[in-house]
Protein backbone atom coordinates (compact mmCIF):
# COMPACT_ATOMS: atom_id res chain seq x y z
CA UNK A 1 0.00 0.00 0.00
CA UNK A 2 2.88 2.63 1.37
CA UNK A 3 4.82 1.76 -2.50
CA UNK A 4 1.91 2.24 -4.32
CA UNK A 5 1.77 5.56 -2.62
CA UNK A 6 5.10 6.73 -3.57
CA UNK A 7 4.59 5.98 -6.96
CA UNK A 8 1.66 7.88 -7.43
CA UNK A 9 3.09 10.78 -8.97
CA UNK A 10 1.84 14.55 -7.24
CA UNK A 11 -0.28 16.23 -9.65
CA UNK A 12 -2.54 19.46 -9.37
CA UNK A 13 -5.94 19.57 -11.03
CA UNK A 14 -6.82 22.56 -13.51
CA UNK A 15 -10.40 23.39 -14.75
CA UNK A 16 -9.75 24.96 -18.53
CA UNK A 17 -12.34 26.95 -20.23
CA UNK A 18 -12.11 25.90 -24.01
CA UNK A 19 -14.35 27.10 -27.26
CA UNK A 20 -16.78 24.44 -28.61
CA UNK A 21 -14.24 23.66 -31.74
CA UNK A 22 -11.78 23.20 -29.44
CA UNK A 23 -9.27 25.00 -30.94
CA UNK A 24 -8.12 27.49 -27.75
CA UNK A 25 -7.85 27.33 -24.17
CA UNK A 26 -9.22 30.91 -23.47
CA UNK A 27 -8.68 30.56 -19.89
CA UNK A 28 -7.96 28.39 -16.89
CA UNK A 29 -9.19 28.28 -13.25
CA UNK A 30 -6.43 27.59 -10.70
CA UNK A 31 -6.57 27.10 -6.79
CA UNK A 32 -3.49 28.10 -4.91
CA UNK A 33 -1.24 25.37 -5.61
CA UNK A 34 -1.29 25.87 -9.65
CA UNK A 35 -1.16 29.68 -9.09
CA UNK A 36 2.22 29.13 -6.35
CA UNK A 37 3.44 27.18 -9.19
CA UNK A 38 2.77 29.61 -11.78
CA UNK A 39 4.30 32.46 -9.54
CA UNK A 40 7.31 30.94 -8.68
CA UNK A 41 8.50 30.77 -12.58
CA UNK A 42 9.02 34.38 -12.11
CA UNK A 43 11.69 33.53 -9.56
CA UNK A 44 13.70 31.07 -11.14
CA UNK A 45 17.28 32.08 -12.33
CA UNK A 46 17.67 32.04 -15.83
CA UNK A 47 20.20 29.33 -15.91
CA UNK A 48 17.72 26.97 -14.10
CA UNK A 49 15.01 28.05 -16.77
CA UNK A 50 17.76 26.65 -19.55
CA UNK A 51 18.54 23.45 -17.43
CA UNK A 52 14.84 22.36 -16.54
CA UNK A 53 13.40 23.28 -19.76
CA UNK A 54 16.38 21.66 -22.65
CA UNK A 55 14.49 19.13 -23.45
CA UNK A 56 11.16 20.30 -24.66
CA UNK A 57 10.97 22.22 -28.32
CA UNK A 58 11.77 25.63 -28.92
CA UNK A 59 15.34 28.15 -27.96
CA UNK A 60 15.04 30.64 -25.57
CA UNK A 61 17.66 33.55 -27.84
CA UNK A 62 21.24 32.09 -27.36
CA UNK A 63 20.63 31.02 -24.02
CA UNK A 64 21.51 27.50 -24.80
CA UNK A 65 24.47 28.27 -25.88
CA UNK A 66 25.73 30.07 -23.21
CA UNK A 67 24.80 27.91 -21.18
CA UNK A 68 26.39 25.10 -22.77
CA UNK A 69 29.80 27.08 -22.92
CA UNK A 70 29.95 27.16 -19.10
CA UNK A 71 29.43 23.38 -19.54
CA UNK A 72 32.25 22.77 -21.55
CA UNK A 73 34.53 25.01 -20.00
CA UNK A 74 37.09 23.22 -17.69
CA UNK A 75 36.97 23.74 -13.91
CA UNK A 76 40.35 25.48 -13.65
CA UNK A 77 39.17 28.35 -15.76
CA UNK A 78 36.91 29.57 -13.04
CA UNK A 79 38.51 30.96 -9.81
CA UNK A 80 36.99 27.69 -7.67
CA UNK A 81 35.13 25.11 -8.91
CA UNK A 82 31.87 25.98 -7.41
CA UNK A 83 32.06 28.79 -9.63
CA UNK A 84 30.66 26.81 -12.27
CA UNK A 85 28.07 25.28 -9.93
CA UNK A 86 26.80 28.70 -9.35
CA UNK A 87 26.00 29.48 -12.92
CA UNK A 88 25.15 26.29 -13.57
CA UNK A 89 22.79 25.43 -10.72
CA UNK A 90 22.16 28.80 -9.58
CA UNK A 91 20.28 29.31 -6.43
CA UNK A 92 17.15 30.52 -6.67
CA UNK A 93 16.61 33.72 -3.58
CA UNK A 94 12.74 31.76 -2.71
CA UNK A 95 14.39 28.81 -2.81
CA UNK A 96 12.55 27.75 0.72
CA UNK A 97 8.98 28.94 -0.61
CA UNK A 98 9.53 26.72 -3.90
CA UNK A 99 10.78 23.69 -1.78
CA UNK A 100 6.98 23.79 -0.67
CA UNK A 101 5.65 23.88 -3.88
CA UNK A 102 3.44 20.78 -4.71
CA UNK A 103 5.15 20.41 -7.78
CA UNK A 104 8.45 21.75 -8.17
CA UNK A 105 10.40 21.36 -11.22
CA UNK A 106 13.81 22.80 -9.63
CA UNK A 107 16.16 20.13 -7.86
CA UNK A 108 18.11 22.80 -6.39
CA UNK A 109 15.56 24.62 -3.94
CA UNK A 110 15.66 21.21 -1.90
CA UNK A 111 16.60 23.39 1.22
CA UNK A 112 19.91 21.97 1.83
CA UNK A 113 23.10 23.45 2.94
CA UNK A 114 26.64 22.69 3.90
CA UNK A 115 28.41 23.33 7.11
CA UNK A 116 31.81 23.05 8.04
CA UNK A 117 32.68 20.58 10.97
CA UNK A 118 34.06 22.96 13.65
CA UNK A 119 30.90 23.57 16.30
CA UNK A 120 32.23 27.14 16.84
CA UNK A 121 31.94 28.11 13.57
CA UNK A 122 28.22 28.68 11.97
CA UNK A 123 29.20 29.57 8.59
CA UNK A 124 26.88 27.74 5.65
CA UNK A 125 27.50 27.68 1.91
CA UNK A 126 24.60 26.63 -0.76
CA UNK A 127 27.56 24.55 -2.47
CA UNK A 128 29.87 21.97 -1.44
CA UNK A 129 33.77 22.07 -1.07
CA UNK A 130 33.35 25.70 0.02
CA UNK A 131 36.14 27.48 2.14
CA UNK A 132 34.71 28.41 5.01
CA UNK A 133 36.20 31.60 6.95
CA UNK A 134 37.46 29.23 9.69
CA UNK A 135 39.87 27.67 7.72
CA UNK A 136 38.00 24.47 7.53
CA UNK A 137 36.01 23.42 4.34
CA UNK A 138 32.03 23.14 4.29
CA UNK A 139 31.09 20.40 3.48
CA UNK A 140 28.45 18.74 5.56
CA UNK A 141 25.28 18.34 4.19
CA UNK A 142 22.20 19.66 6.33
CA UNK A 143 19.37 21.37 5.77
CA UNK A 144 18.57 24.94 5.91
CA UNK A 145 16.56 26.19 8.06
CA UNK A 146 13.97 28.65 7.78
CA UNK A 147 13.60 31.79 9.58
CA UNK A 148 10.13 32.31 12.24
CA UNK A 149 8.63 34.22 10.20
CA UNK A 150 9.82 33.03 6.53
CA UNK A 151 6.44 32.36 4.37
CA UNK A 152 5.46 29.30 3.11
CA UNK A 153 4.44 29.88 0.00
CA UNK A 154 3.85 32.84 -2.35
CA UNK A 155 0.05 33.27 -2.51
CA UNK A 156 -2.35 32.11 -0.05
CA UNK A 157 -4.09 28.84 0.46
CA UNK A 158 -8.22 29.93 -0.25
CA UNK A 159 -6.76 32.10 -3.73
CA UNK A 160 -8.03 31.01 -6.81
CA UNK A 161 -7.46 33.02 -10.19
CA UNK A 162 -8.44 32.69 -13.62
CA UNK A 163 -5.19 32.56 -15.53
CA UNK A 164 -5.44 34.03 -19.51
CA UNK A 165 -3.91 31.54 -22.55
CA UNK A 166 -1.27 34.50 -22.38
CA UNK A 167 -0.18 34.15 -18.89
CA UNK A 168 -2.27 36.81 -17.43
CA UNK A 169 -3.15 36.29 -13.40
CA UNK A 170 -6.47 37.37 -12.79
CA UNK A 171 -8.69 37.60 -9.91
CA UNK A 172 -10.85 34.33 -9.74
CA UNK A 173 -14.07 35.91 -9.85
CA UNK A 174 -16.98 36.11 -12.63
CA UNK A 175 -16.41 39.19 -13.36
CA UNK A 176 -12.71 38.99 -14.49
CA UNK A 177 -14.35 35.60 -16.19
CA UNK A 178 -17.23 38.34 -17.83
CA UNK A 179 -14.64 40.80 -18.98
CA UNK A 180 -11.87 38.21 -20.25
CA UNK A 181 -14.63 36.19 -22.33
CA UNK A 182 -16.17 39.55 -23.71
CA UNK A 183 -12.99 40.89 -24.39
CA UNK A 184 -12.44 37.59 -26.74
CA UNK A 185 -15.23 38.15 -28.38
CA UNK A 186 -17.52 35.52 -26.61
CA UNK A 187 -21.39 36.59 -25.82
CA UNK A 188 -22.95 33.17 -24.61
CA UNK A 189 -21.41 31.05 -21.89
CA UNK A 190 -22.87 28.30 -23.64
CA UNK A 191 -20.15 29.00 -26.71
CA UNK A 192 -17.66 27.49 -23.98
CA UNK A 193 -17.13 24.28 -22.82
CA UNK A 194 -15.20 23.03 -19.20
CA UNK A 195 -12.44 20.83 -19.65
CA UNK A 196 -10.36 19.22 -16.46
CA UNK A 197 -7.23 18.05 -16.82
CA UNK A 198 -4.29 17.07 -14.15
CA UNK A 199 -1.17 18.67 -14.43
CA UNK A 200 2.16 17.32 -12.99
CA UNK A 201 5.75 17.78 -13.27
CA UNK A 202 6.30 17.20 -17.62
CA UNK A 203 3.14 19.50 -17.70
CA UNK A 204 5.29 22.59 -15.40
CA UNK A 205 8.01 21.89 -17.48
CA UNK A 206 6.58 22.03 -20.72
CA UNK A 207 4.38 25.28 -19.73
CA UNK A 208 7.44 26.80 -18.51
CA UNK A 209 9.38 26.31 -21.70
CA UNK A 210 6.33 27.66 -23.58
CA UNK A 211 5.70 30.67 -21.22
CA UNK A 212 9.08 31.91 -22.72
CA UNK A 213 8.54 30.93 -26.76
CA UNK A 214 4.90 30.87 -27.50
CA UNK A 215 2.52 33.69 -26.93
CA UNK A 216 -0.19 30.79 -26.60
CA UNK A 217 1.08 28.55 -23.84
CA UNK A 218 -2.07 26.97 -22.54
CA UNK A 219 -3.31 26.07 -25.65
CA UNK A 220 -0.21 24.90 -27.07
CA UNK A 221 0.15 22.75 -24.04
CA UNK A 222 -2.93 21.20 -23.53
CA UNK A 223 -4.24 21.39 -27.01
CA UNK A 224 -1.50 20.70 -28.87
CA UNK A 225 -2.15 23.41 -31.11
CA UNK A 226 0.13 25.99 -32.51
CA UNK A 227 -0.53 29.76 -32.00
CA UNK A 228 -3.23 30.96 -34.60
CA UNK A 229 -1.91 34.20 -36.45
CA UNK A 230 -5.40 36.15 -35.97
CA UNK A 231 -6.01 35.62 -32.00
CA UNK A 232 -5.00 38.19 -30.11
CA UNK A 233 -5.90 38.88 -26.35
CA UNK A 234 -5.76 42.01 -25.96
CA UNK A 235 -4.19 42.88 -22.71
CA UNK A 236 -6.67 45.06 -20.05
CA UNK A 237 -5.09 48.36 -19.85
CA UNK A 238 -6.71 48.52 -16.16
CA UNK A 239 -3.95 46.18 -15.29
CA UNK A 240 -1.20 47.74 -16.50
CA UNK A 241 1.19 49.38 -14.03
CA UNK A 242 2.09 53.29 -14.39
CA UNK A 243 5.76 53.62 -15.28
CA UNK A 244 7.37 54.91 -11.93
CA UNK A 245 10.82 55.62 -10.46
CA UNK A 246 10.25 53.12 -7.92
CA UNK A 247 13.53 51.09 -7.09
CA UNK A 248 15.60 53.77 -9.66
CA UNK A 249 18.96 53.81 -7.72
CA UNK A 250 22.11 55.86 -8.75
CA UNK A 251 23.17 55.49 -11.62
CA UNK A 252 25.86 52.72 -12.83
CA UNK A 253 28.33 53.67 -14.23
CA UNK A 254 30.33 50.28 -14.85
CA UNK A 255 31.91 49.66 -18.64
CA UNK A 256 33.19 47.46 -20.52
CA UNK A 257 35.85 48.07 -23.83
CA UNK A 258 35.35 45.07 -26.13
CA UNK A 259 35.90 44.44 -29.36
CA UNK A 260 34.42 43.65 -32.15
CA UNK A 261 35.55 41.38 -35.21
CA UNK A 262 33.73 42.64 -38.16
CA UNK A 263 33.17 41.40 -41.69
CA UNK A 264 33.88 44.59 -43.43
CA UNK A 265 32.17 42.70 -46.93
CA UNK A 266 29.40 40.90 -45.18
CA UNK A 267 28.78 44.00 -42.58
CA UNK A 268 28.13 41.94 -39.96
CA UNK A 269 29.79 41.35 -36.25
CA UNK A 270 31.82 37.87 -36.59
CA UNK A 271 32.50 37.59 -32.60
CA UNK A 272 33.38 40.09 -29.45
CA UNK A 273 37.29 39.70 -28.03
CA UNK A 274 36.74 40.33 -24.06
CA UNK A 275 38.47 39.83 -20.85
CA UNK A 276 37.50 37.90 -17.84
CA UNK A 277 35.43 40.68 -16.31
CA UNK A 278 33.04 40.58 -19.38
CA UNK A 279 33.02 37.09 -19.41
CA UNK A 280 31.99 37.26 -15.38
CA UNK A 281 28.98 39.99 -16.01
CA UNK A 282 27.92 37.56 -19.35
CA UNK A 283 27.97 34.17 -17.67
CA UNK A 284 26.10 36.10 -14.78
CA UNK A 285 23.17 36.59 -16.88
CA UNK A 286 22.71 32.70 -15.58
CA UNK A 287 21.99 33.53 -11.53
CA UNK A 288 19.08 36.79 -12.46
CA UNK A 289 15.12 35.56 -11.90
CA UNK A 290 13.14 35.68 -14.91
CA UNK A 291 10.99 38.39 -12.98
CA UNK A 292 13.94 40.47 -12.55
CA UNK A 293 14.92 40.03 -16.20
CA UNK A 294 11.51 41.53 -16.98
CA UNK A 295 12.03 44.24 -14.46
CA UNK A 296 15.45 45.39 -15.45
CA UNK A 297 14.21 45.27 -19.17
CA UNK A 298 11.15 47.79 -18.37
CA UNK A 299 8.20 45.04 -18.53
CA UNK A 300 9.34 45.24 -22.10
CA UNK A 301 11.30 41.78 -22.54
CA UNK A 302 9.39 40.43 -25.75
CA UNK A 303 10.44 36.93 -24.08
CA UNK A 304 7.02 34.87 -24.78
CA UNK A 305 4.42 35.57 -22.18
CA UNK A 306 6.71 36.04 -18.94
CA UNK A 307 5.99 40.34 -19.39
CA UNK A 308 2.14 39.58 -18.89
CA UNK A 309 2.57 37.17 -15.83
CA UNK A 310 4.74 40.04 -14.42
CA UNK A 311 2.51 42.70 -15.01
CA UNK A 312 -0.41 41.02 -13.59
CA UNK A 313 1.05 39.50 -10.42
CA UNK A 314 2.11 43.12 -9.96
CA UNK A 315 -1.19 44.26 -10.20
CA UNK A 316 -2.90 41.43 -7.83
CA UNK A 317 -4.15 42.51 -4.74
CA UNK A 318 -1.54 42.24 -1.85
CA UNK A 319 -4.17 40.39 0.75
CA UNK A 320 -3.99 37.23 -1.75
CA UNK A 321 -0.51 37.21 -1.51
CA UNK A 322 1.80 35.39 1.74
CA UNK A 323 4.88 37.09 0.82
CA UNK A 324 5.72 40.73 0.06
CA UNK A 325 4.99 41.39 -4.21
CA UNK A 326 8.86 42.30 -4.46
CA UNK A 327 9.88 38.56 -3.98
CA UNK A 328 8.46 37.20 -6.01
CA UNK A 329 8.72 39.54 -9.43
CA UNK A 330 12.20 41.22 -8.82
CA UNK A 331 13.55 38.78 -6.04
CA UNK A 332 17.09 39.76 -7.32
CA UNK A 333 20.76 37.92 -7.11
CA UNK A 334 21.93 37.02 -3.33
CA UNK A 335 25.29 39.23 -2.80
CA UNK A 336 27.74 36.06 -2.60
CA UNK A 337 26.51 35.47 -6.52
CA UNK A 338 26.76 38.38 -7.96
CA UNK A 339 29.23 40.20 -10.16
CA UNK A 340 30.74 42.62 -8.92
CA UNK A 341 31.87 44.51 -12.40
CA UNK A 342 27.81 44.68 -13.87
CA UNK A 343 26.32 47.62 -15.77
CA UNK A 344 23.21 46.00 -14.71
CA UNK A 345 21.64 47.64 -11.47
CA UNK A 346 20.25 44.11 -10.58
CA UNK A 347 18.37 44.18 -6.96
CA UNK A 348 20.20 42.10 -4.04
CA UNK A 349 18.14 39.11 -2.60
CA UNK A 350 17.22 39.55 0.69
CA UNK A 351 20.61 38.51 2.93
CA UNK A 352 21.08 34.94 4.26
CA UNK A 353 22.68 35.67 7.62
CA UNK A 354 26.45 33.76 7.54
CA UNK A 355 25.80 32.67 3.70
CA UNK A 356 29.44 31.83 2.60
CA UNK A 357 30.67 32.89 -1.34
CA UNK A 358 31.82 29.77 -2.38
CA UNK A 359 34.04 31.44 -5.07
CA UNK A 360 36.76 33.33 -2.80
CA UNK A 361 39.56 30.98 -2.09
CA UNK A 362 40.14 32.17 1.63
CA UNK A 363 36.36 32.23 2.41
CA UNK A 364 34.52 34.92 3.19
CA UNK A 365 30.74 35.77 3.32
CA UNK A 366 31.34 39.34 1.49
CA UNK A 367 30.69 39.47 -2.32
CA UNK A 368 33.96 37.64 -3.94
CA UNK A 369 32.82 39.46 -7.35
CA UNK A 370 34.35 37.43 -9.73
CA UNK A 371 33.85 33.74 -11.39
CA UNK A 372 36.73 33.24 -13.79
CA UNK A 373 40.41 33.08 -13.54
CA UNK A 374 42.17 36.39 -14.75
CA UNK A 375 43.95 37.36 -16.50
CA UNK A 376 42.44 35.29 -20.16
CA UNK A 377 40.78 36.61 -23.05
CA UNK A 378 38.03 35.09 -24.13
CA UNK A 379 35.74 35.19 -27.85
CA UNK A 380 32.09 35.21 -27.50
CA UNK A 381 30.57 34.33 -31.05
CA UNK A 382 27.44 36.44 -32.48
CA UNK A 383 25.35 33.24 -31.17
CA UNK A 384 26.73 33.41 -27.63
CA UNK A 385 29.20 30.45 -27.64
CA UNK A 386 32.10 31.20 -25.31
CA UNK A 387 35.20 29.82 -25.65
CA UNK A 388 38.67 30.65 -24.17
CA UNK A 389 41.90 31.93 -25.77
CA UNK A 390 44.50 29.78 -23.84
CA UNK A 391 46.71 27.96 -25.97
CA UNK A 392 49.14 29.69 -28.64
CA UNK A 393 47.38 27.60 -31.40
CA UNK A 394 43.81 28.95 -30.37
CA UNK A 395 44.10 32.45 -31.96
CA UNK A 396 45.04 30.65 -35.11
CA UNK A 397 42.29 28.52 -35.23
CA UNK A 398 39.66 31.43 -33.98
CA UNK A 399 40.64 32.88 -36.67
CA UNK A 400 40.39 30.08 -39.13
CA UNK A 401 37.15 29.26 -38.38
CA UNK A 402 36.32 32.99 -38.76
CA UNK A 403 36.58 31.43 -42.50
CA UNK A 404 36.51 35.49 -44.31
CA UNK A 405 39.95 36.55 -46.14
CA UNK A 406 41.92 38.34 -42.99
CA UNK A 407 41.65 41.22 -45.54
CA UNK A 408 38.22 41.46 -44.69
CA UNK A 409 38.40 41.71 -40.89
CA UNK A 410 38.28 44.37 -38.93
CA UNK A 411 38.20 45.35 -35.35
CA UNK A 412 36.21 47.69 -33.59
CA UNK A 413 36.37 49.28 -29.90
CA UNK A 414 33.33 49.59 -28.53
CA UNK A 415 31.90 50.53 -24.98
CA UNK A 416 29.04 48.44 -23.30
CA UNK A 417 27.52 50.43 -20.25
CA UNK A 418 24.03 50.07 -18.72
CA UNK A 419 21.98 50.73 -22.24
CA UNK A 420 24.18 48.12 -24.27
CA UNK A 421 23.95 45.81 -21.34
CA UNK A 422 20.10 45.66 -21.38
CA UNK A 423 20.23 45.46 -25.05
CA UNK A 424 22.63 42.52 -24.71
CA UNK A 425 20.24 40.79 -22.09
CA UNK A 426 16.84 40.82 -23.99
CA UNK A 427 19.12 40.04 -27.29
CA UNK A 428 20.30 37.26 -25.73
CA UNK A 429 17.09 35.90 -24.55
CA UNK A 430 15.32 36.61 -27.62
CA UNK A 431 17.18 36.57 -30.91
CA UNK A 432 19.40 33.86 -32.05
CA UNK A 433 21.76 36.48 -33.23
CA UNK A 434 22.24 38.06 -30.29
CA UNK A 435 25.75 40.23 -30.87
CA UNK A 436 24.48 41.41 -34.41
CA UNK A 437 20.90 41.96 -32.90
CA UNK A 438 22.55 44.47 -30.32
CA UNK A 439 25.19 46.24 -32.05
CA UNK A 440 23.95 46.40 -35.29
CA UNK A 441 22.65 49.61 -35.17
CA UNK A 442 25.75 51.43 -33.79
CA UNK A 443 27.70 49.61 -36.50
CA UNK A 444 25.71 50.62 -39.03
CA UNK A 445 26.35 54.39 -37.30
CA UNK A 446 29.88 54.17 -37.45
CA UNK A 447 30.02 52.68 -41.08
CA UNK A 448 27.70 55.21 -42.31
CA UNK A 449 29.72 57.91 -40.58
CA UNK A 450 33.25 56.55 -42.21
CA UNK A 451 31.00 56.21 -46.14
CA UNK A 452 30.15 59.72 -45.24
CA UNK A 453 34.40 61.08 -44.60
CA UNK A 454 35.07 58.97 -47.44
CA UNK A 455 32.73 60.84 -49.74
CA UNK A 456 34.22 64.46 -48.58
ZN1 LIG B 1 33.69 27.20 9.53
Amino acid sequence: MSTDKKNIKPTIPLKLLVDKKKTRVLAAEATSDFVNVLLSFLTLPLGTVVRVTKNHPGSIGCMDNLYQSIEQLSADKFCTEACKSILLSPRNPRALVCKNLKLNIDDTSNGICFSCNNRYCCRKSHYPCTKCVCGSIANTEKSEESQPLDPEHFVKRTTVCVITDNLQVLPGNPISLVQLLCNLGFSDVDQVEELSVDVGLEEVSKLLKLSLVSKTPLTELFLGKRKLSNISIPVDPRNSPTPSSENKTMPNHTEFRVKLILSKSQNKILSLLVREDFIDFLFNFCTVPLGSVVKLLDLNSGVGCVDNLYRTVKCLDSEWLAISKNEIINAGVLKQYKCKNNPLQIRDAINISNLLDPRGPTGSVDCFGRFMEAPCWFVVSDKLVVTQLSSPSSSISFLKELNVPLNDIEEQEETIGETEALALLKASLTSSSALNNCFKSSINQKLNKRQHMDDI
